[in-house]
Parts: structure tokens; sequence; C-alpha cells
């Protein structure tokens, strides 16, 4: 997909180029400098995401480039070198996504973290539990804007419901007065089972009640907007929840992250483990995995080349196993719960594994270095995570034992 920049001037082109390379947003640029251009580039291009537009251009000096790319559905942020009340309203009437004044280094960057925003929000969910559809209208559209899903609601009973089908949604608007379930019942519903790190919520409501703002808040709402709002604040606030939700998300995953590897650490393990042990009826298998006479390789080749064949070795066990919760356990130790298999079935993929590591090249700068791996392998009887993995270990221990570059099932 594209994102298309309309600007003449060549210094803000170069700015911005530089921060969507840096950005590393997986949009193509392309860069015209004329409303005749532009028209040129969405006739050629199917696949244009969004636009950033210059209001003036040399061919089109008073904003008509706006309603040009607006009428190809296309998203449109705008930039513009100058200022007034009415120009932004007119602009935002228009159904512009937002716009952006050329003063400072940071708007361009705010343009750029715009266009990954839209981009971004396309996966997003939002539910909008109001009564008035009227305001149910007006809301969808403004967040439909901004490419959100948008999924309704008339009340909290509705809006409970549907939160329960869809475990997509991720933040919700809901209005206090509505018949069956208010919005502060919906909150108090909503808190029992999420966590205000996983789902936000922001309230909304009229303005001839004070206390409500707070009300929501201590029930469970991260936020509240009082009716009627400005859209550009409504815009704010919902940016402003869901990237600090993301930034959350983003902080807990790093924290369950080998950091040499990226792959899942011995902590995530364990705390998932005991979720999926505690699913009935299910077969269960643990592989303990331990590369051979690896000091060796950080001994003849240095630890550079250990970290090397650390971070291959990952890539070739994410592949493997990627529907398998796996995790470096130690330095040069894995683990993987094969679960929903019996041993026999465990056994025939931790030995095409065992073979398909001996079989790759794991190269450092112009070397081939010789990695294997031993491996042990258990099927969980009545016992516990921790006994699981130490009856791996023995099996290990004994592949070890075996002359190494082996599978030893108990
Ligand atoms: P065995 O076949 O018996 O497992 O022999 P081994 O040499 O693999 O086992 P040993 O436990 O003696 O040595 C493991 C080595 O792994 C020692 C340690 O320096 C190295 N190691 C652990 N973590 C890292 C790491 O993150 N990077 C590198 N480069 N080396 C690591
Ligand atoms: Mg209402
Ligand atoms: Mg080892
Ligand atoms: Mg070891």
């Amino acid at each position: 997909m594209k994102v298309l920049v309309v600007e003449d001037s060549q210094l803000v082109s170069r700015v911005l180029q530089r921060l969507f390379q840096t950005a590393d947003i997986p949009l193509e640029i392309i860069f015209c400098e004329s409303l005749l251009q532009a028209q040129e580039k969405v006739d050629l291009y199917e696949d244009i995401f969004a636009a950033l537009v210059d209001l003036n251009l040399p061919d089109a000096p008073h904003g008509e480039i706006v309603d040009f790319i607006l009428a190809q559905n296309i998203p449109t942020i705008v930039l513009t070198g100058s200022y007034d009340d009415d120009k932004r309203e007119s602009l935002l009437q228009q159904g512009v996504v937002d716009y952006i004044i050329k003063e400072s280094r940071f708007s361009y960057e705010y343009a750029v973290q715009l266009v990954h925003r839209l981009l971004k929000n396309q996966e997003i969910k939002v539910l909008l539990v109001e009564d008035s559809s009227s305001y149910r209208l007006m809301v969808r559209k403004q967040l439909e804007k901004h490419l959100y899903q948008v999924i309704e609601a008339r009340d909290g009973q509705e809006g409970l419901a549907k939160l329960q089908q869809d475990p997509e949604i991720k933040l919700i608007l809901t209005d206090y007065e509505m018949p069956n379930m208010n919005g502060i019942e919906l909150v108090q519903n909503i808190r029992r089972d999420y966590e205000t790190s996983e789902l936000k919520i922001i309230g909304l409501s009229a303005a001839d009640s004070p206390a409500l703002s707070a009300k929501f808040i201590k029930s469970g709402a991260n936020d509240f907007l009082t009716k009627p709002f400005n859209y550009e604040e409504l815009h704010c606030r919902v940016m402003h929840n869901i990237e600090q939700m993301e930034l959350i998300a983003q902080i807990k995953d790093a924290a369950n992250r080998d950091f040499l590897t990226g792959l899942h650490n011995r902590r995530y393990l364990f705390e998932q483990s005991e979720k999926l042990l505690a699913q009935p009826n299910n077969k269960t298998c643990l592989a303990m995995m331990d590369l051979d006479f690896f000091k060796r390789i950080n001994d003849n080749y240095g630890h550079d080349a250990g970290d090397a064949v650390l971070t291959q070795l990952a890539t070739l066990l994410d592949r493997s196993f990627n529907r398998f919760l796996h995790a470096r356990i130690g330095g040069e130790e894995f683990c993987i719960l094969l679960n929903g298999l019996n041993l026999d079935q465990a056994e025939i993929l931790m030995q095409h594994f065992c073979t398909l590591v001996h079989d790759t090249e794991f190269v450092f700068g112009d070397q081939v270095l010789p990695v294997t791996v031993s491996i042990g392998l258990i099927e969980q009887d009545d016992d516990n995570f921790d006994q699981m993995i130490s009856r791996a270990d023995e099996m290990l221990y004994q592949a070890k034992e075996a002359g190494r570059n082996t599978v030893k099932c108990e």
C-alpha cells in the first residue's frame, strides 16, 4: 500500500521522507508536487491508503486538492502553512482526518505518526454504546474517518452482550443515560472481567451532571467526555487511550521475552503452561533441548558467534513450532510444550527438528559452525509442570550420555 504526499516544497518532502523511513511504516511513499501530478498518481495506483496534502500548490492555491482526494475516498491529512479558525472548521466539515500546521519538526512527526495510526486503526474494534441513533451515527462517522471498525449497541445490556461476543473490541465509548442498563452499570459490569490495561472505556454524557465524570472514572472508566464535545477532542482522547494501551502491551511483551533471541522467556513459559495444562483431557508432551558443546563455540569462535548461533536457532524454533508454546529458559536451553500431541507424534516432530539443526548451516562471518542439539521428551502424566520439567531434564541428560545430537524419549 502507498501513502501519497502532495507537497511542492522540496524541503518539506525531504523531511517527511526521512521521518517515514525512520518510523519504519510499511507503506510506499509516492511524492508529487501539484494537483495535476496527484491526479495522475491516483489514476495509476489503486492502493493509495492515505494522503498528506499541502493546501497551497502551484496549480491549486486554495486547497482544491482536498476536494479531489476526498472524492476518491482516500483519508486526507492536510498540511498548512497558516492557521485560522474558519479554515480549520471548513476543513473538518469537508471530512479531512486532521490538519497540521507546518510550524516545527514535531508537526511533521505528528503527521507521520498519524498515518501510522490510521494503518493500525484498521485492526482496532470500537464499541459505541448510545441510545440516541443520531448521536450514534455522528460518532460512528467520526471514528470511521480514522478507520476504526465500529460496532454499535443501543444500551448497556446490548453493549455487554456484544463485548462478550467479540474479544477483539479494544475500546468502548458509552453514554450514561440509556434504557435497560446505564453507562455506569455497564462499566461496573465490564470491570468484573476486563482489566483497564486490556480494554479502555470512555464515558460520554451531557453537562448537567458535574459529578458524573468522577463516577464514571471511579467505576472503572479510563476517561470522560462531556456532550456536546468537539470532534478533535474526541479523536485526541480516543488516540491517547489506544496508544496508552498499546504501550502497556509492548512493555508486557518485552517483559515476557528474551532480549537476545526475541523468544518467550522462562517466566512466560511457566505462566502460560499453567493455563494450558489446566485444559481438561488434553494430551501434552514436553521437550527440553540443549545445544551440544556450546561452550566450545564460544571458546573457538568467540561469544558473538555463540550469540549468532542462539539467534539462528531461535528462528528455526519459531518456524518449526509456532503453534506450540516454546521458550528460551536458560543460556542455551529451550523448552517446547507440545500441547495436544501424544508421545509418538511429539517424537516424530522432535526427531525431525534434531535432524534439521544438524543439517542447517550455521554461519558466522565466513565460518560454518558445527551445531547440534540434544533433546529429552516426556508425556504428561498426572504431574505438575515442575515435575514434567525435571522428568524431561532427566531424558535430556540421557540424550547427552548417549552421545548427543539425539532425542531421548521416556
Ligand atoms: P553440553 O553438550 O554438555 O551441553 O555442553 P555445553 O558446552 O553446551 O554446556 P555447558 O553448560 O558447559 O556450557 C554452556 C555454555 O553456554 C556456557 C555459556 O558461556 C554459554 N552461554 C550461555 N548463555 C549464552 C549466551 O547468551 N550467549 C553465548 N554466546 N553463550 C552463552
Ligand atoms: Mg442517552
Ligand atoms: Mg549445552
Ligand atoms: Mg546447558
